[in-house]
């Protein structure tokens, strides 16, 4: 087999009467120094070239049906590294090292003829192209980094961090300690890490195919223990502000098990150009969502490649001024309260916000506050409670503004009196509002999300009512339980596609709310004056829900009494019965004896 002249090897059997001769997979291998590379290329050499660099134990098999939804737009590179595949395997450590890495990138480089190409790395893939792009200035146009930290930025990480995150990123990597006990890694991958591997990608949705786990599995595995022995804990060059001055997409699998959040949201210090997107996947990304991974490639490529406009998702992930920047957010009741104190929040961080009111007024009143403050808000009118009203209000959204990454159903209605007095009417508003308005809210914009595959986060408002049972308000705390419930469900349903589902659970905040329920027995003066009187602003509650989402924290009770009341929920569900007894629907007057 030559060595740098270009010796074809067909995969005959993919080969069809329409495939153009461009399309004809091609492969060869090529010299790099101390080893020989198995190179693969598809597609047309005039087009683009993106580089894709698979991780450990893979082979450039694992980018298969990427490669394939590529090709036709792009010229596609693979190779296998160094001690995997059909490439050559030193036997000892320091040939793993990361600046032998780079010379087999600098390697594929030149044999493809190359000055730039779009590199995209998985896994170690991603850790060398990290060192690649440092290394190598102006050979890279731009980087697509999955599930791999530089090991520069990785260190500044466990150095610089809260020791919480430190501690939370070393929990996942702890199988790199003990891949440096001598023999015992290799041991393990004759013994029962094939077995343990398939399992866990069984578990994310990988299912095994001709070529990926590649048949050279066990001795890629063993070989590749030596990229952690030669890196993880060996000296490296001192690199004091190790930034990166490439375009940067880093793609975060939502249900990655090695790589924490936070170390993947720290990596933005050390990139000025960089966008970051979220994949609903595990660690395999590319072999579970391919459709998604490749369009995520291709947008960001094209883009900066001849300046394609962005995609509004990409547009959105490139946002710099914190989490929220760019993102989507839609939040229904905006037009008072927590509503509109949550769509001001959010956009004060840079959010693009949809508010969404029953009272378009009000909801123009909002969008046009944020405006004001150089925020981007739209005003929408919507019955949260209709569900043919819901189903244009979602189709308007998505069509306009793109998918939303954040969902706020808020919108809530109160009706207070007994039981008895309550009549059936005031069951069926309440629980067609704060019911089946967040049943709505929850089934079209999940649906939106999941078809997306980048994640997102779904808020729903509940109340302390949701727990506090009261003689006072038995259809709103009986349609905030409900709301608690169905959060907490969905948010079991969702997790595998990285949505996060948050129940925010506020007691008594200074709303308008209680001057627009409906009252039955009277009260209107004492409920507003105690709201009033209480003075927790919505404000608050909007910051709750903001650091609920960043930390997509599961339930939320908000102020003291919130607090207490969950508390007690959970330590005397009597007492707060108890409790409930005692809150006469008159008010004030102590229940007769029962
Ligand atoms: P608010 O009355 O100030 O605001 C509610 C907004 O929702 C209003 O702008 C209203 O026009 C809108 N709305 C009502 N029905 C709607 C519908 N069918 N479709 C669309 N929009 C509709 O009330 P708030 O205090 O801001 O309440 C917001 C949420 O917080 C509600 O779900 C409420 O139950 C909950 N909550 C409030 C308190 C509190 O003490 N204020 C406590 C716990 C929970």
């Amino acid at each position: 087999m030559s060595s740098s002249g270009l010796t074809p090897c067909l995969y005959l059997d993919e080969l069809s009467n329409n495939l153009s001769r461009c399309e004809v997979r091609r492969m060869r291998f090529i010299d790099a120094g101390d080893v020989r590379l198995a190179l693969h290329e598809q597609g047309d050499p005039a087009r683009p070239t993106v580089l894709l660099v698979h991780g450990y134990p893979d082979t450039h098999r694992v980018w298969d049906e990427v490669a394939e939804l590529l090709t036709p737009g792009f010229h596609v590179v693979r190779y296998d590294v160094r001690g995997a595949g059909r490439s050559s395997a030193p036997r000892e450590t320091g040939a793993y090292r990361l600046d032998r890495l780079v010379g087999d990138l600098a390697a594929v480089l030149d044999a493809i003829g190359e000055q730039t190409v779009h590199l995209v790395g998985h896994d170690w893939g991603s850790i060398q192209g990290w060192e690649a792009v440092r290394r190598l200035p102006g050979r890279f146009a731009s980087f697509t980094s999955m599930g791999g930290p530089g090991l520069h930025q990785w260190a500044r990480f466990m150095k610089d961090a809260a020791p919480r995150d430190v501690a939370g990123q070393a929990l996942r990597s702890w199988y790199m300690a003990a891949f440096q006990a001598p023999g015992l890694p290799e041991l393990a991958w004759h013994a029962v890490v094939p077995r343990v591997l398939g399992r866990a990608m069984r578990l994310e949705g990988v299912r095994p195919r001709e070529g990926h786990p590649a048949t050279t599995l066990v001795r890629d595995g063993t070989n590749g223990v030596n990229l952690y022995r030669a890196n993880m804990f060996a000296s490296r060059d001192e690199v004091p502000e190790p930034y990166v001055d490439v375009p940067l997409q880093l793609i975060e699998a939502a249900n990655d098990p090695f790589v924490s959040p936070r170390l993947l949201a720290s990596l933005r210090r050390w990139v000025p150009r960089m966008w970051h997107r979220k994949i609903a996947a595990g660690h395999w990304a590319q072999r579970t969502h391919p459709e998604v991974v490749a369009r995520m490639i291709g947008e960001f490529v094209r883009h900066i490649e001849d300046g394609t406009p962005p995609s509004r998702e990409l547009a959105r992930a490139g946002g710099t001024r914190g989490v929220y920047d760019r993102r989507l957010v839609v939040v229904t009741g905006a037009g008072s309260g927590i509503g509109r104190a949550t769509a001001r929040a959010f956009a004060a961080h840079g959010a693009e916000v949809v508010c969404a009111d029953l009272d378009l007024d009000a909801a123009r009143r909002t969008a046009e506050e944020i405006g004001r403050r150089d925020g981007v808000a739209h005003a929408r009118r919507v019955d949260v409670s209709r569900a043919d009203e819901m189903e244009l209000f979602a189709q308007a959204v998505r069509d306009e503004h793109g998918t939303p990454d954040i969902v706020v159903n808020n919108a809530g209605i109160a009706v207070t009196g007994s039981f008895l007095d309550h009549e059936l009417s005031d069951w069926r508003r309440t629980i067609d509002v704060n019911l089946w308005g967040v049943v709505h809210g929850c089934r079209l914009f999940a649906r939106q999300m999941v078809e997306r595959g980048e994640g997102g986060h779904i808020v729903n408002i509940a109340s302390l009512a949701a727990f506090m049972p009261s003689r006072l308000l038995p259809a709103y705390s009986t349609s905030k339980a409900a709301v608690k419930m169905l959060s907490d469900c969905l948010r079991a349903e969702l997790a595998g596609k990285g949505i996060g589902v948050t129940v925010v659970c506020p007691g008594f905040v200074s709303t308008a709310i209680a001057s627009n329920a409906t009252y039955r027995g009277g009260h209107r003066a004492l409920s507003e004056w105690v709201l009033l009187r209480r003075g927790y602003p919505p404000e608050r509650v909007a910051a709750h829900i903001l650091r609920a989402v960043h930390h997509d924290t599961a339930v939320v009770p908000v102020n003291a009494e919130g607090k207490i009341g969950y508390a007690l929920s959970r330590l005397s569900p009597g007492l707060l019965r108890g409790f409930a007894r005692l809150t006469d629907a008159n008010m004030g007057r102590l229940p007769a004896k029962r």
